[in-house]
């Protein structure tokens, strides 16, 4: 989840990497300091500390005040926050470390607010682990359709890696820049780990499976 900034305007709701990354609520000390950046433009930087172990913290808010007619308006704007703490989904102990390690830095991105190159990151993972599955030629809509044809993903589970995978990735990466929403990454991210599952929560059985297709999977028994 996102650091979101409380109605103090300073404090700010974080998980926290020192409490195990749970959320709890960095407080504002004394200690702040703030530059005008334009007439209209204030920048903050508060130092924090989490009310759970008493790490610090660093938040940057933009303070913007507006000309209305009803007068003048401001608001607040969280920038940018430290610590940052990525929240792991657990993943099956069989995933290959390259396969992981793609996931885990889909998920080092995204926690900077990068969700479009997180998104990237997952179709990337998601192509790697139907090719590291046997699954290697054409197309990733056709390697997609092949494992579910095999039935070593669920038809539904293809249907969600086809639209919040795979359609996704595809729109970053060939067609016209568009924002990318936390929303859209976090449904990429759950897919891609319910893949994994699927293919590696029980790889012995899938591996068997995938004998019997004719796959030739990279981790395939000798
Ligand atoms: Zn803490």
């Amino acid at each position: 989840m996102a650091a979101e900034l409380l109605q103090d305007n300073k404090s700010v709701r974080a998980n926290c990497p020192e409490c195990k990354g749970a959320l709890t609520t960095f407080e504002s000390p004394a200690t702040h300091f703030a530059r005008q950046r334009t007439h209209a433009i204030w920048d903050h930087y508060n130092l924090l500390k989490c009310a759970g172990c008493g790490r610090g913290g660093l938040s940057w808010v933009e303070q913007t005040k507006t000309s209305t007619t009803m007068g003048q308006a401001t608001t607040y704007k969280l920038k940018q926050f430290y610590p940052i703490s990525v929240e792991h989904l657990t993943l099956p102990k069989s995933v290959p470390a390259e396969l992981e390690s793609e996931f885990r830095e889909a998920e080092l991105v995204a926690s900077v607010g990068a969700w479009r190159a997180g998104s990237a990151l997952m179709r990337s993972t998601l192509e790697k682990a139907l090719k590291h599955s046997g699954y290697a030629k054409g197309t990733l809509a056709k390697l997609i359709d092949e494992a579910a044809a095999d039935g070593a993903i669920t038809a539904s589970r293809s249907a969600r890696a086809h639209e919040d995978i795979r359609v996704l990735g595809n729109d970053i990466l060939h067609d016209d820049w568009r924002e990318v929403s936390p929303n859209e990454f976090e449904t990429s991210r759950r897919y891609t780990q319910r893949i994994l599952e699927d293919l590696y929560d029980d790889r012995p059985g899938v591996l068997k499976l995938l004998a019997q297709k004719g796959r030739s999977p990279a981790d395939k028994a000798t």
